[in-house]
């Protein structure tokens, strides 16, 4: 499968920041792995316009679950898709967090990028209590349980597993318990699509160059979704690197 170097502008970046994305894919004209950047809506069409026929694709950080209609200040995935994106992450721990959205939106909202032409990047994660209670593996079994959307597939479906406490803490989760993570999830989807082997899981969490190379070559691990380090092409450049040369070196 081709890997996939995504990245979260989060609520960070003005008109200025589109010349980062243009620096990203003047320096992967013809890349071997795919880069998505996904900056705030406000940025989408003018970026669209910017990046149109380069290396670098755009998505959206999160939608609504429904087509349309009287929801004030929220965005439908099908006018994301409009203004230029072909993927939008849903369930981010900070949505799940700063929103309260559980399992059961993120679920619809994922079918509603489906149902809108895109990939849905589902993001699942623990946080440090969960973790040192042992229920991690309770807790990302049972998320991307609820979560995945109906209809899932490698082709429309992408699993970020981000442990919360390590999402701009600067902490990264050890390669041991990245592996852990990413061979159960691989397993636990076995249970439930019929393509699990090739749906692209990525790890997220305070990923930067200094750590990439390692985090890459780590089995069922096929990316990342990197946020901080996303934001410039001086620091996302040396990430998309690594996993190039990772994507080489595993095939
Ligand atoms: C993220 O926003 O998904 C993320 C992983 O952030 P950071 O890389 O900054 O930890």
């Amino acid at each position: 499968m081709r890997k996939l170097a995504a990245g979260n502008w989060k609520m960070n970046g003005m008109t200025a920041s589109i010349a980062e994305a243009r620096a990203v894919s003047i320096a992967h004209p013809n890349p071997s792995v795919d880069i998505l950047l996904c900056p705030p809506a406000t940025l989408l069409s003018r970026m669209a316009e910017s990046l149109a026929n380069s290396s670098v694709a755009l998505g959206a950080q999160d939608c609504h679950p429904a087509a349309c209609g009287a929801h004030t200040g929220d965005i439908a995935a099908s006018m994301l898709v409009e203004g230029g994106a072909s993927a939008i992450i849903v369930g981010h721990s900070e949505r799940r967090a700063d929103h309260g959205e559980g399992d059961a939106t993120v679920k619809a909202k994922a079918e509603a990028a489906i149902a809108a032409g895109v990939v849905a990047i589902v993001c699942i994660g623990e946080t440090l209590e969960e973790r040192e209670a042992g229920r991690t593996l309770d807790v990302t079994r049972a998320q991307i349980a609820g979560s995945l959307p109906a209809g899932a597939t490698a082709a429309n479906t992408v699993v970020a597993y981000e442990p919360v406490w390590a999402i701009g803490t600067g902490k990264v989760a050890t390669p041991e318990q990245i592996a852990e993570v990413h061979a159960d999830l691989r397993a636990t989807l076995a249970g439930l699509v019929s393509d699990a082997s090739e749906m692209r899981l990525l790890y997220g969490g305070s990923v930067k160059a200094a750590n990439a190379a390692e985090i890459f070559a780590l089995g069922n691990v096929d990316g990342a979704l990197v946020g901080g380090a996303s934001l410039t092409a001086d620091n996302f450049n040396p990430i998309i690197d690594a996993l190039e040369a990772a994507a080489s070196a595993s095939s």
